[in-house]
């Protein structure tokens, strides 16, 4: 009896894990066809300064409309990774965005853009090159660009990083470093690091982190950026009491749903246009009623 239970166990986790990595394989295959039949698209995320309403610019974020809909990109991206299928698709989105950049300079709006980079793309030997392609293509000024690199891999990839952010540095290309705080930054190497602003990551904003630890942790990286002369950023920010701690703590650039979700280029333009009214709206120096 017991020896039969076994066997049905084991014979039920080796089905799940031939489930799983059928879903992956088929994954794989999806993800490998979706560029070429432009299934991606990019979606666009304000940054702003809520006190002065100053529009800072604006994160792009890939989005996958797969065979069997949407797929976010904590799924996607890794198996990207894993396959190799980043250095085209990272390319792609680099090309995209710097387009829609430069739309936005021929409107009117001269906005940087913020791409994401994945390690891959950052350690590859053409990466320099690509980004300098890029630019080339779209027309846009490389002041218009800034590309998000996490804390992660600055670390891991420390051969990499001097001349990667010494070049982008030297073409007029600005960096974050992302998810700041989650990682294990040394403070030598950040110290040394040509890079121009931290992006405070969002769970230290995240209501269970809430309280008196979480606060002294941003004052923390405030001040870090102070220290270092780099621009800081908090990501993730959804209520406006957020905001007035932000505000509170030294922070003004800010990004989150409170502002907007990120949006196609044709909301986005939309929402620029609402902004100076919504904007307006903002209580920033009402007592917070926590
Ligand atoms: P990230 O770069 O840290 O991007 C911020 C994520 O937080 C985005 O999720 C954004 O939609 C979400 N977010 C923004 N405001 C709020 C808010 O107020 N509340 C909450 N709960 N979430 C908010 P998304 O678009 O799902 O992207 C997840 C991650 O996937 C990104 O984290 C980034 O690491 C990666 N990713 C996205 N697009 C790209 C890309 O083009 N290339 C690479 N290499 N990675 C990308
Ligand atoms: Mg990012
Ligand atoms: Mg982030
Ligand atoms: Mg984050």
């Amino acid at each position: 009896r017991a020896k039969a239970d076994g066997r049905n166990r084991h014979h039920f986790y080796s089905r799940a894990l031939h489930d799983e990595n059928q879903r992956q394989q088929q994954l794989r295959h999806d993800l490998r066809a979706a560029l070429d039949a432009g299934q991606f698209h990019l979606v666009y995320q304000p940054k702003v300064n809520p006190q002065s309403g100053e529009v800072l610019g604006a994160e792009a974020l890939l989005r996958w409309n797969g065979p069997h809909g949407p797929v976010p990109p904590a799924t996607f991206i890794p198996v990207a990774e894993d396959t190799g299928l980043i250095l085209p698709l990272g390319r792609w989105v680099l090309r995209e965005a710097c387009q829609q950049a430069q739309r936005w300079v021929t409107a009117g709006h001269a906005l940087p853009v913020s791409v994401n980079i994945s390690a891959a793309q950052f350690t590859d030997p053409t990466f320099l090159d690509t980004v300098q392609e890029e630019l080339r293509r779209s027309g846009l000024g490389a002041h218009l660009l800034e590309l998000e690199v996490t804390e992660t891999i600055l670390m891991r990839h420390v051969e990499h990083v001097q001349r990667n952010l010494e070049a982008l540095r030297a073409l007029g290309v600005q960096v974050s470093i992302d998810d700041f705080g989650t990682g294990y930054s040394s403070l030598s190497y950040l110290h040394a690091f040509p890079v121009n602003t931290l992006k405070i990551d969002r769970s230290f904003l995240a209501p269970d982190r809430h309280g008196p630890q979480a606060e002294a942790l941003i004052t923390a990286i405030v001040g870090l950026g102070r220290a270092l002369n780099l621009q800081v950023i908090a990501e993730g920010v959804e209520e406006p009491a957020q905001v007035r701690q932000l505000l509170r703590l030294g922070c003004a650039a800010m990004q989150g749903y409170l502002f907007a979700r990120p949006l196609t280029p044709g909301d986005f333009l939309t929402w620029l246009r609402h902004w100076p009214a919504q904007h307006a709206t903002f209580n920033l120096t009402g007592a917070d009623p926590e």
